[in-house]
């Protein structure tokens, strides 16, 4: 059975005055130990004091993209081994907003996420379809196709790889699909999984859902069918918002 993960992306948020909300979820989460991996992923510049300010405890810390890269030539990039040096466990993926914001394509996630297990880290690859895709009907063919694209052929496993279905309507708008739209959605992204690598490994990676989790309607996405698990956004950012929805997936 997959061990539920509550990962809080806390994208470009975050001083050093912030720590005490990491700390606060820490101290909240211990009681879900073993029940809900619980991880956050703030900015590069505060994920070495984050890392330190919650060692010890239940919760993990992860970086937000990297370099395909190891080392080199690339002003301004972060690779994979520094996020590792500086405590992170695993690293989000092709995110919407690294698309959407940076060009990223299926190619660049599927290199990146080679250098992630090169390093060491869990790679969380984040899928979903825009509005227009959903209205249109391609919503699934748009998510089986990220995920093709995204995911290399070697090193995937339950162990090495998280995916984050994140249709990106759904992102910062306080809607989310109807619980039928992501199982269907979770469905699909599993049997792909297994289809390509297998049934013990496809079985075993677990899928999130992200887009406008909150604890009013965590409860409800975590009981759906092949749901392991949210990536939450806004409501990471805060211990009050965030704890609740830990619970509702421990
Ligand atoms: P929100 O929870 O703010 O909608 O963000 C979701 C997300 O993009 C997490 O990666």
């Amino acid at each position: 059975t997959r061990t539920p993960l509550v990962a809080g992306n806390w994208k470009m948020n975050g001083l050093a005055g912030h720590l005490v909300e990491a700390q606060a979820i820490a101290a909240g989460a211990a009681v879900h130990a073993g029940a809900c991996e619980v991880m956050l992923c703030p900015p590069a510049t505060l994920l070495s004091r984050l890392a330190d300010a919650v060692s010890g405890t239940a919760v993990t810390a992860g970086g937000q993209d990297c370099h395909a890269n190891a080392t080199g030539a690339h002003t301004g990039d972060v690779a994979a081994p520094m996020l590792a040096d500086a405590g992170a466990r695993a690293v989000i993926l092709g995110h919407s907003e690294r698309r959407a914001d940076h060009g990223e394509t299926d190619a660049d996630v599927r290199a990146k996420v080679a250098a992630a297990h090169g390093a060491g880290l869990v790679a969380i690859v984040c899928v979903g379809e825009t509005e227009a895709q959903r209205d249109a009907g391609q919503a699934l063919d748009v998510v089986r196709s990220q995920l093709a694209g995204s995911l290399p052929d070697e090193g995937v496993s339950g162990a090495s790889v998280v995916v984050a279905y994140e249709p990106v309507w759904a992102i910062g708008t306080g809607r989310t699909p109807v619980e039928e739209d992501i199982a269907e959605v979770h469905g699909a992204m599993r049997a792909a999984l297994t289809a390509r690598y297998g049934a013990e490994t496809g079985g075993a990676i677990r899928l999130l859902y992200g887009g406008s989790v909150k604890a009013g309607n965590a409860v409800s996405i975590a009981g759906v069918a092949d749901v392991d698990g949210a990536l939450v956004g806004g409501a990471s950012l805060k211990a009050a918002d965030f704890l609740p929805i830990v619970e509702a997936f421990a």
